[in-house]
């Protein structure tokens, strides 16, 4: 494979038809990071936001730092996936933490002071960072060379070099990595690896993607600037790749969220709804030190039956190994009940609170049911 003609044909394509996203027009290692941490499952249109804020409100990393986790998360509030908020918050500390003893940290000194790691085993270390955010962080800040295998550079690779071994397996991704690394263009990562990125989010995407274009890949294929190195091509194979392993099986769960409702009179013409909530402790729980109204749950689709319920609400909510169906079940009340770990909050300040994206569904949706 000729690689000098490959980058040649790659970059053209790339200068052409890029995107213009803010986090390509700095080579600043803590925005760089943001960005990745953000738009991981996460569409770049959403994330772009989301970005923006963030940069806006913290714009260094000690500020983030220095900020208090309950407060990142409400920021990351409908983004989903809260332990990326989570693990940005401890990175940040981290990395602020290192400056007070610097010597041998090897990192770039930024004018605010704050120190971010500069090599890949430094970048890697940090909370929430995998392979992929670390060679992305290496290569976008710092132009070293390491590749960025995200979804779309792995089936540009299966498809390039015709590989139907499953990309999410040990063996599959040893050889998805011994193949980058084979094509990584070491003067220019950090332009290799936009380009590829992009090439595959935009041109050589997925089957589906595709069609619901209306441009099959295939025919993509014939005007696509790499078709004279892509095996795949040659082989007719392009739209059955890449392959992937079998998906883990799906986990149903069910809980029932009470929400109590309690009318306090605050004058003549005016009355107050006070609610409860509680924060989540459990670590290892996907909406940790996220609030919510009381809950429990239930092992099946069976569950306890409900005393007088006023209201229900019943939401579905996926999650990628995750089925949860909940229901949220109103209950008017004279006063609120003693539920331990809970908070009792007046129903116009729940938008200071960090909630599931799933709860702020209910609360969307009964928010025009409910007394004013
Ligand atoms: S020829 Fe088709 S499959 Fe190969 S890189 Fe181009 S778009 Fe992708």
């Amino acid at each position: 494979m000729a690689k000098s003609l490959i980058y040649s044909r790659l970059y053209e394509w790339y200068f052409v038809n890029r995107r213009d996203l803010p986090w390509r027009e700095t080579d600043d290692p803590y925005a760089i990071w943001l960005s990745e941490i953000i738009l991981q499952q996460t569409r770049v249109a959403q994330g772009l936001e989301y970005y923006r804020r963030f940069l806006q409100r913290w714009p260094t990393v000690r500020d983030l730092a220095a900020a208090d986790e309950a407060e990142v998360l409400r920021e990351w509030q409908g983004l989903g996936y809260y332990s990326r908020a989570r693990n940005l918050h401890k990175a940040a500390q981290k990395i602020a933490g290192e400056r007070l003893r610097v010597t041998g940290y090897g990192g770039r000194e930024t004018e605010e002071g704050s120190v971010f790691p500069r090599t890949f085993e430094e970048i890697r270390a940090l909370p929430g960072v995998g392979d992929y955010t670390a060679g992305a962080i290496a290569s976008f800040a710092y132009n070293l060379p390491y590749p960025a295998m995200d979804g779309n550079v792995y089936r540009v690779v299966a498809r390039l070099f015709d590989i139907d071994e499953p990309f999410d397996t040990t063996a599959g991704k040893k050889l998805f990595h011994k193949k980058i690394e084979e094509l990584l263009d070491r003067d220019n990562p950090r332009l290799f690896n936009s380009a590829i990125m992009e090439f595959g989010a935009l041109y050589c995407t997925p089957v589906l993607e595709a069609v619901s274009h209306q441009h099959s890949v295939v025919s993509r294929c014939e005007s696509c600037p790499l078709a004279d190195f892509c095996a795949a091509h040659a082989h007719g194979t392009a739209e059955l790749l890449p392959v992937r392993k079998q998906r883990p099986k799906v986990r149903d769960r069910w809980f029932d969220y009470h929400i109590y409702l309690q009318q306090s009179a605050v004058s003549h013409q005016q009355s107050e709804v006070y609610t409860l909530i509680r924060r989540r402790e459990d670590p290892k729980d996907i909406w940790y030190h996220l609030y919510e109204f009381p809950s429990e749950e239930s092992e099946s689709a069976e569950r306890s039956v409900l005393c007088q319920p006023q209201a229900v609400c019943e939401l579905s909510h996926v999650l990628s190994h995750q089925k949860i169906h909940a229901r949220f079940i109103i209950h008017k009340v004279e006063e609120l009940p003693q539920i331990e770990g809970t908070i009792a909050v007046r129903w116009e300040e729940l938008d200071d609170y960090a909630f599931s994206r799933l709860t702020l569904r209910a609360i969307d949706t009964l928010r025009t049911s409910l007394p004013h």
